[in-house]
């Protein structure tokens, strides 16, 4: 039953992530109201094409393996978690 609930806070956990992580992007390509065009008319005879964001570097779970961006790891004793819950497991106890 605790397995059970691990999981589904889990699951919780990366379902807001990816929901922040897709707003986010969202934001960031100009599809909010008042986003505009993103070109300013202001004489610029440059007009760069709008940039692509930068991939993330990606890092893995010391517990569960797991691929994420490095900027969401929690960091704990040296290595990089996907969640704080996999923090407090110990590292590399899945089985292969
Ligand atoms: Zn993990």
């Amino acid at each position: 039953m605790t397995r059970l609930l691990f999981w589904i806070a889990l699951i919780i956990l990366v379902v807001m992530a990816v929901r922040s992580k897709l707003r986010a992007a969202v934001a960031a390509r100009g599809f909010g109201p008042d986003a505009g065009q993103g070109g300013t008319p202001a004489g610029g005879a440059t007009r760069a094409p709008p940039r692509v964001e930068e991939s993330e570097r990606m890092t893995s779970c010391a517990h569960c393996g797991i691929y994420f961006p490095a900027s969401e790891a929690v960091h704990e004793g040296g290595q990089d978690y996907c969640s704080q819950a996999h923090a407090r497991l110990p590292a590399s106890s899945r089985p292969d």
